[in-house]
């Protein structure tokens, strides 16, 4: 079975991919319900289960005319190395240093924080969307207790939230060793009150929250309908608050949109300081990709950042995710990171990145239609409303999604002077960030141009 499956996928990858990820497979076991097979470690597996798996899966249910689930193992423990493995090419020093890494620092908690050391202040770019909160994170950083408490910081998935509170626990341990800083994600949280009280253990579960100098919890909005644990987190909260310690929160949303959080929670939290995390723009995006080359040592051409930032305009987490692959890839093929092996890895390993680049034409024909405008108008000089205002949605989308400066949409649009521009971009980028029904409308448009 194994033999045919792998003659079928040989079809459906390039040479390469089958080589370095398929070939090297080991069929172990197989039932009419599941494929066993084994690879040689966890970053393999990885990445199998991640980019390839799915497809495996089709294939075997295609031969064996039923659901085959894969089931992928390693073989890093004790099984002996086939041949099959030895072919294998290795894996990256840098990667299996940071792996090791990864598992050190899991491992071995110096202490019971729970502080991720890799997310600090230093790693974390500044940009428009979330200088707010990055300037109240460090506020509260550099003193706690004092400047703003609680803190609560809301924003998106994979915008920075958790790189963020981890910074301010990491910079108070940094400053004051001797300070009892906890981060605890609010389903953790929840779980310790339920088995607290099952295990009549309330008393030094509180003692526990209650000797602490600095309290994180992480995605509050986790709390919506736990009763129990909102009480209880409200008696945590209000003795911390009244022992002057430092609390801080993040959630998906402002206080006042969790719903079923109790009122008086509420506006505790409310007494503080509510800090928003936007979605990054693209100067942000790239700037970010290009911290993170820097500081992986990799040299990442300028035309894959723009690729990589202009495809992935809304998540920190899948911008790194990406880069993540393209990197692993590479290094792996020993092939440099190119525009077209950038693109090649992202379609080559499923993701479902448009790698397709969005030109000034298609953003005016776009944005045409969806304002039921005429192309044309969206250059000249007519100024009603009708029209300013469909127009400065195409010169914003031409700055953020197509990467041309400033004085170049000015000359595309008519020969505007470049400062009509920035005002535009900036008009409907704060407009985009206080109106939630505009927001979903960009997006729309967007989705269409990526299409
Ligand atoms: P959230 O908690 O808001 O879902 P995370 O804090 O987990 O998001 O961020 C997702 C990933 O993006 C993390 O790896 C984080 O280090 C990275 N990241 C987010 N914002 C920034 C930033 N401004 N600069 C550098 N990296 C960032
Ligand atoms: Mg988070």
């Amino acid at each position: 079975i194994w033999v045919r499956c792998k003659d079928k996928l040989k079809e459906s990858f390039n040479e390469k991919v089958f080589n370095v990820w398929i070939k090297p497979i080991m069929p172990l076991e197989v039932t009419d319900t599941y494929y066993k097979v084994a690879v040689k470690n966890d970053f393999f597996k990885t990445m199998l289960e991640e980019n390839y798996a799915q497809v495996i899966e089709g294939v075997l249910a295609g031969i064996m005319s039923k659901n085959i689930k894969l089931i992928i193992e390693t073989m890093d423990n004790g099984s002996s190395g086939s041949e099959a493995a030895e072919e294998m090419p290795a894996v990256p020093a840098k990667r299996e240093q940071q792996q090791l890494f990864n598992e050190n620092t899991s491992v071995q908690q110096p202490d019971e924080s729970n502080l991720n050391p890799k997310y600090v202040f230093e790693t974390f770019v500044i940009g428009n969307s979330n200088r707010f909160a990055h300037a109240a994170a460090q506020a509260v950083a550099n003193d706690p207790a004092h400047a703003y408490n609680p803190l609560f910081l809301y924003g998106g998935v994979g915008l920075g939230k958790t790189h963020l509170m981890h910074a301010i626990g990491n910079r108070i341990k940094q400053n004051n060793p001797s300070m009892k800083v906890l981060y605890t994600s609010s389903e953790k949280f929840t779980n310790e009150i339920i088995n607290s009280i099952q295990n009549k253990t309330t008393e030094a579960f509180r003692q526990k929250y209650r000797n602490i100098d600095c309290l994180i919890i992480d995605d509050i909005q986790f709390l919506k309908g736990k009763e129990q644990t909102q009480v209880e987190f409200f008696h945590t909260f209000n003795a911390l608050k009244d022992a002057d310690k430092q609390i801080i929160i993040s959630s998906d949303r402002p206080p006042r949109e969790i719903e079923t959080l109790e009122d008086r929670l509420r506006s505790r939290f409310d007494q503080g300081l509510t800090a928003d995390i936007q979605t990054p723009d693209l100067e942000t995006r790239m700037a970010i990709l290009r911290t993170k080359a820097a500081s992986d040592n990799i040299v990442l051409p300028t035309e894959v950042i723009t690729l990589l930032a202009t495809n992935i305009a809304t998540n920190i987490r899948e911008i790194e995710g990406a880069y993540n692959k393209i990197v692993a890839y590479t290094s792996l093929m020993h092939m440099p990171i190119t525009v077209e092996t950038a693109q090649k890895v992202l379609s080559d390993m499923g993701n479902d990145i448009k790698t397709r680049t969005i030109t000034y034409e298609g953003i005016i024909k776009v944005v045409a239609d969806h304002y039921n405008v005429k192309q044309d108008e969206l250059f000249n000089k007519k100024r009603t409303q009708n029209i300013a205002f469909p127009r400065q949605v195409a010169m914003y989308l031409c700055r953020e999604l197509a990467d041309l400066s400033y004085p170049r949409i000015g000359e595309l649009f008519g020969g505007r002077d470049h400062t009509t521009v920035i005002h535009a971009y900036e008009k409907i980028s704060n407009f985009k960030n206080s109106n939630l029904a505009f927001q979903n409308e960009l997006q729309e448009i967007i989705e269409i141009l990526r299409q």
